[in-house]
């Protein structure tokens, strides 16, 4: 398992870096961002409920302000979307 380290460092701080770019994407256009679940952990927890969570403007859309830290846990693989901001 120790040989998994790295791979798991890289993939959470990948995905963390895929995040703040989307975050600047986001904020530069006006935008909120959406949680994209990914399909390796459906039922976690955690990830579903920002999936799930309306908070205005449907499932999942959030202002940038409010966006949860992505990734969440180890393995996480669930990415975010600028999208417009439209109230629901
Ligand atoms: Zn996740």
């Amino acid at each position: 398992m120790a040989s998994q380290h790295p791979r798991l460092v890289a993939l959470y701080q990948t995905t963390a870096a895929h995040g703040r770019q989307m975050a600047f994407i986001a904020e530069r256009d006006g935008h909120g961002l959406r949680w994209r679940l990914s399909r390796n952990h459906p039922g976690h927890v955690p990830c579903v409920v920002n999936d799930e969570r309306d908070m205005g403007f449907g499932r999942g859309i959030y202002r940038t302000a409010d966006f949860p830290t992505i990734p969440q846990h180890p393995r996480c693989r669930c990415y975010s979307e600028s999208v417009p901001l439209v109230a629901s």
